[in-house]
């Protein structure tokens, strides 16, 4: 079993491709199943220019979603996820929007500390204008209550602050495994994430080290490529494969409304890249 749950389309507004074209590569390339797992809408104009509004969820996203579940039905499974932010003050929203929808799972992730939106390249110059340290212990700290909000499914891109090659000088073991730790009390499960190997970075999320540390903790683990157009969808699968096999007993969890199901993992039919040739 193989599955892609961190996608996104043009609905976002900063991603090409339309659900249609993610679920097509995503039987190209042979996955069991593709998640759809697009940027919540939020309240109050809340970056907005990243993300569908909440009529668009009504009226685009989550029919069409339903639309190519049923068509392609014998060929593969389409999930609808959302990629919801954990952003202080907006918990009840969120908590109301994924109550009121039909999810098979949601997303957490952090994308901005205070107002600033620490992934986004307009703002990387801001790393220059603090500690690094405390940047790291912030957004940490953030996962932590992310994974104790109860709002969530699974933890996305966990160390989404490395994005741009920005690095700590004091060793964050101590408090990544406390964030960890949060994890594994609340029952939640990180993905693996490669978007992480086509950012400056370089790196899948999380690095070796975290995944060793989850390892311990017995954290179950997901797939995601957090693709942006449909080429990416499953993009160095074999990469993260390797990496569930290694600090996942080579098992990941599939989710189906929710319920979470443990499952062995296998490689992909059709190893990207022999697609494009
Ligand atoms: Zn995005
Ligand atoms: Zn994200």
């Amino acid at each position: 079993m193989i599955v892609d749950y961190h996608t996104h389309t043009s609905l976002c507004k900063h991603a090409e491709g339309e659900l249609g074209e993610y679920v097509q590569q995503a039987i190209a390339v042979g996955l069991d199943e593709i998640g759809c797992s697009e940027h919540i809408p939020m309240p109050d104009g809340f970056d907005r220019e990243h993300r569908m509004e909440v009529h668009d969820y009504y009226s685009l996203y989550a029919p069409r979603v339903t639309e190519l579940r049923e068509r392609f039905r014998t060929r593969i499974a389409v999930r609808r996820g959302i990629e919801a932010d954990f952003y202080p003050g907006t918990e009840e929203w969120v908590s109301n929007f994924v109550r009121e929808n039909d999810l098979d799972y949601v997303i957490g992730s952090v994308h901005f500390l205070g107002d600033w939106g620490f992934d986004n390249p307009v703002f990387v110059h801001r790393y220059d204008e603090q500690d690094v340290n405390e940047v790291y212990e912030r957004y940490f700290d953030a996962i932590g209550k992310s994974a104790s909000s109860g709002l969530f499914d699974i933890i996305g891109h966990f160390d989404l602050v490395k994005k741009f090659g920005y690095r700590p000088t004091r060793n964050m073991k101590e408090i990544i495994w406390e964030a960890l730790k949060t994890v594994r009390t609340h029952d939640l499960c990180v993905e693996i994430n490669t978007s992480g190997l086509r950012k400056p970075v370089g790196e899948i999320y999380p690095d070796e080290t975290i995944l060793e540390m989850a390892r311990q903790l017995e954290i179950p683990l997901t797939l995601g490529s957090d693709a942006h157009t449909p080429a990416d969808v499953a993009r160095d699968f074999d990469k993260a494969v390797s990496l569930a096999e290694r600090y996942g007993r080579g098992r990941i969890v599939t989710f189906d409304k929710r319920e979470r199901k443990e499952v062995k993992i296998s490689r992909l039919a059709a190893p990207h890249g022999a697609l494009n040739h």
